[in-house]
């Protein structure tokens, strides 16, 4: 058995909540996901985003070729130096490792970042996982993936680097628990999918930080705080919450263009972030409040700053000022 694992890790699959309860108790009003780390481990670790080259289902034609209506038409729409297709993966792990190492960072997982990473066949995704783990301090892997994609023979393979010791995250797009507004969007996924992802991965020790889109079309309030309570109860690990961002070339600037979606503004957007946080868990790990690797170029809408610190500092003081923090208005499920 490689060891590699555990000898780094303390949470064996799941997210410690002794850990959680402290960040709290040091004052902290969210449960971030710096701060989790930090708390759990003397080292520093930093995400290798690569691609792989992954196509989507929703756009290749094996569920559809229309996509989402947020997702660009032709590219991708991110912006890490060394994450492009036009690098091998040796080459784009190599030297962000070396980047990284010169900062102080003796850690690593590999994260598949632009497309589906999960969207190919069984023998093609285990020699990329495996090649991927074989880099020296890579404790592990973070997969960006759809919940249609993700059927058992891959969480069985995933599973197995688990018991090795490895650290394995699924980024998992879910963006809402309402099947209306998946419908709207054109996912083609379900709010079941979601679930059986994430029941799936429980039982498999595979951590889960699911991507989440407040201000969808058609979606109130209730529904969002909803998808807040739902995701809680389903004991979901991490989180990142996004604001919707109109992108060029996509179906939702022809919606906006046309008078029939607006985007929040920012005040809006941090009182929603607040509210939701404060319906949700306070033991689900925030990673991300904001989407700060779009580049402005592509950007249409909304017009403010994106910077996800800048908005996290907003959230955690409008918190303070209600003199709330995470989970504040959720029932915990033990
Ligand atoms: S699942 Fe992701 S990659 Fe596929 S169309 Fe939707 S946003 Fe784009």
């Amino acid at each position: 058995m490689n060891l590699v694992g555990q000898i780094y890790r303390t949470n064996n699959g799941s997210i410690d909540k002794n850990i959680v309860d402290k960040i709290y108790t040091d004052g902290f009003n969210i449960a971030q996901y710096g701060l989790y780390m930090k708390r759990e481990r003397d080292y520093k670790t930093f995400k290798v985003a690569v691609d792989a080259g992954f196509s989507c289902p929703n756009k290749d034609g094996t569920t559809d070729t229309r996509g989402c209506i947020f997702c660009p038409k032709m590219g991708r729409s991110i912006s890490v130096e060394y994450c492009n297709i036009k690098y091998s993966l040796k080459e784009q792990i190599e030297c962000q490792i070396q980047q990284n190492r010169e900062k102080g960072i003796s850690k690593f997982y590999v994260y598949f970042y632009p497309g589906t990473n999960t969207h190919g066949p069984l023998n093609h995704l285990k020699k990329l996982w495996d090649y991927a783990l074989s880099f020296e301090d890579v404790i592990g892997l973070s997969i960006g993936t759809r919940p249609d994609c993700l059927e058992n023979e891959k969480l069985d393979i995933l599973e197995h680097y688990v018991k090795q010791g490895y650290e394995i995250w699924i980024d998992l797009g879910i963006q809402t628990m309402h099947d209306e507004t998946l419908d709207f969007l054109n996912r083609k996924h379900t709010s079941k999918d979601v679930e059986r992802v994430l029941t799936e991965c429980k039982k498999r020790g595979i951590l889960v930080c699911g991507h989440i889109i407040l201000g969808l079309p058609n979606e109130n309030w209730k529904m969002m705080m909803k998808t807040a309570k739902v995701l809680s109860d389903l004991k979901i690990d991490a989180l990142k919450i996004y604001p919707l961002v109109v992108i060029e070339n996509t179906e939702l600037e022809l919606l906006y263009w046309k008078g029939e979606y607006k985007s929040l503004d920012e005040k809006q957007y941090i009182y929603l972030v607040t509210d939701f946080l404060e319906h949700l868990s306070k033991y689900v790990i925030i990673q991300r409040v904001s989407k700060d690797k779009v580049p402005n170029e592509i950007k249409i809408s909304p017009e403010w700053s994106l910077k996800r610190l800048r908005i996290l500092n907003e959230v955690s003081k409008e918190l303070s000022r209600r003199n709330s923090k995470q989970g504040f208005k959720y029932i915990e499920k033990f």
